[in-house]
C-alpha cells in the first residue's frame, strides 16, 4: 500500500475481472504513464490511523481475492483486518461497498454511509423484484422498445452477489465530523453520480477524499434511473462548486491515483460536462423531437456507440442521456412532454 502522509494509506483493492497482483501493478503503472483503461482494474481504499484509532474508507467488491487485498496490505503495517474501528462508505456501488457485511462480521466495526444510500441498497440487492417492475416501466417511458426491455431490465441482476449486505450503524447528512484520532473529516455531501455520495475533507492537513466525485481523468457516470434524484446533473454540478471551494493539496480519489492539481482538475470536469451538454442538445437536433433512447444511439460515446455495448452499458447510457436532458430542461433549452406515455425533448 502507498504512504500518502502520517497515518493515511492508500490500498488497491481488485475489480473482479482482475486479480489482486495485477490489480497492484497496474497502479502503478497508470499513475506513471497515464490512460484510459477498458475497464475499471481497482478501487482505492483509504485506511486511516491515529493515537490507537482506525477507520477504512469504502471496502471493495465482495470477492475473496478482495478481502485478501485488503487483509495483505494491512498486514505490510502489522495492522490485522480486526482492528477496524469504522468503515466509511462514500457511497453505495457495488466495488465501493461490496466487502461490508463479511467485514462487519470480522471486525465488529461501525458502518457509517449517507442516509440517502440506505433505500438504494435494499432495493438493489435487498429486494430487487419490485426494482425490476420499476425499470421496466421506466425503460417503456424513455423509448426502449418492446424486445430490447427485457435484457437491459436484467442487465444487473448479477450485481447484487457482489455485494454482502449489513445494517448501517451511524447515518450522516452531510456537515458532521468524524473524528479519528488527530484527523477530522467533515462529510461533504455531494449527489450526482449516486444520491447519497459522500466527500470526507480533512481541513488541517488539506485532503479531499473524493470517493467517484473527483476522478483525476476519467467523470463519474452520472445517471438518471428510478433511484436517483429528479436532477442528478444539476445535483452533481452544484456538488462541484461545493468542493471547488475548498482549499485542497491532495485529492484522495476512489480510482485511477491521487494528484495535488484539485482546482484544475474541477475547472477541467465543468469544462468537460458543459462541451457534453452541447453535444447532447445538438443531437437533439432543430426540428422534432427525441427520446432519451434516441440520443444514447445517436451520441458519440467515448468508449464506442450504443450498438456496440453490451446491454448493462446500453442502459447507462440511456441513464447518462438522460440525466444531460433534464438537466437542459432544467435551463429552459429544452421542454419535455410526454406522447402515447413516452417522455419526448425537444428545443425550445
Ligand atoms: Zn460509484
Ligand atoms: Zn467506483
Amino acid at each position: 500500500m502507498k504512504l500518502i502522509q502520517a497515518g493515511i494509506y492508500q490500498i488497491v483493492s481488485p475489480f473482479p475481472e482482475f486479480q489482486r497482483k495485477d490489480a497492484y501493478a497496474l497502479r502503478w503503472d497508470l499513475e506513471e504513464h497515464p490512460r484510459v483503461t477498458k475497464g475499471l482494474p481497482y478501487v482505492l481504499l483509504y485506511f486511516i490511523v491515529s493515537r490507537g484509532e482506525t477507520m477504512l474508507v469504502d471496502c471493495g467488491w465482495n470477492t475473496d481475492d478482495s478481502l485478501l487485498a485488503l487483509q495483505e496490505q494491512l498486514q505490510e503495517r502489522g495492522t490485522d483486518v480486526t482492528e477496524i474501528d469504522k468503515l466509511l462508505l462514500t457511497h453505495a456501488h457495488p466495488d465501493h461497498c461490496g466487502l461490508g457485511g463479511r467485514l462487519k462480521e470480522l471486525t465488529e466495526c461501525s458502518i457509517w454511509m449517507h442516509e440517502a444510500e440506505v433505500g438504494f441498497l435494499d432495493s438493489r440487492y435487498r429486494d430487487p423484484d419490485a426494482l425490476l417492475g420499476r425499470m421496466n416501466e421506466w425503460f417503456a417511458k424513455h423509448g426502449v422498445d418492446e424486445k430490447d426491455k427485457e435484457e437491459l431490465e436484467r442487465s444487473s441482476m448479477p450485481m447484487r452477489f457482489f455485494v454482502s449486505l449489513f445494517e448501517t450503524d451511524n447515518l450522516v447528512s452531510g456537515g458532521e465530523e468524524i473524528r479519528v484520532g488527530d484527523f477530522v473529516f467533515e462529510v461533504i455531501w455531494t449527489p450526482g453520480h449516486s444520491p447519497g455520495h459522500i466527500c470526507l475533507y480533512e481541513r488541517n492537513h488539506k485532503l479531499l477524499i473524493s470517493g467517484d466525485h473527483v476522478l483525476p481523468q476519467i467523470t463519474p457516470n452520472v445517471s438518471l434511473h428510478p433511484q436517483q434524484r429528479e436532477n442528478p446533473l444539476g445535483d452533481f454540478l452544484d456538488s462541484l462548486d461545493r468542493v471547488a471551494e475548498l482549499d485542497v493539496a491532495r485529492v484522495l480519489p476512489a480510482h485511477e491515483w491521487d494528484i495535488d492539481w484539485f482546482k484544475k482538475r474541477v475547472d477541467e470536469m465543468r469544462d468537460h460536462h458543459r462541451e457534453r451538454l452541447g453535444d447532447m442538445l445538438a443531437t437533439v437536433g432543430h426540428e422534432g423531437s427525441a427520446t432519451a433512447t434516441d440520443v444514447a444511439k445517436r451520441i458519440e460515446w467515448t468508449t464506442g456507440s450504443y450498438d456496440s455495448f453490451p446491454p448493462f452499458m446500453q442502459r447507462a447510457a440511456i441513464g447518462e442521456a438522460l440525466s444531460h436532458l433534464v438537466y437542459l430542461t432544467s435551463q429552459g433549452e429544452l421542454k419535455q412532454f410526454e406522447e402515447n406515455g413516452v417522455v419526448r425533448f425537444q428545443r425550445s
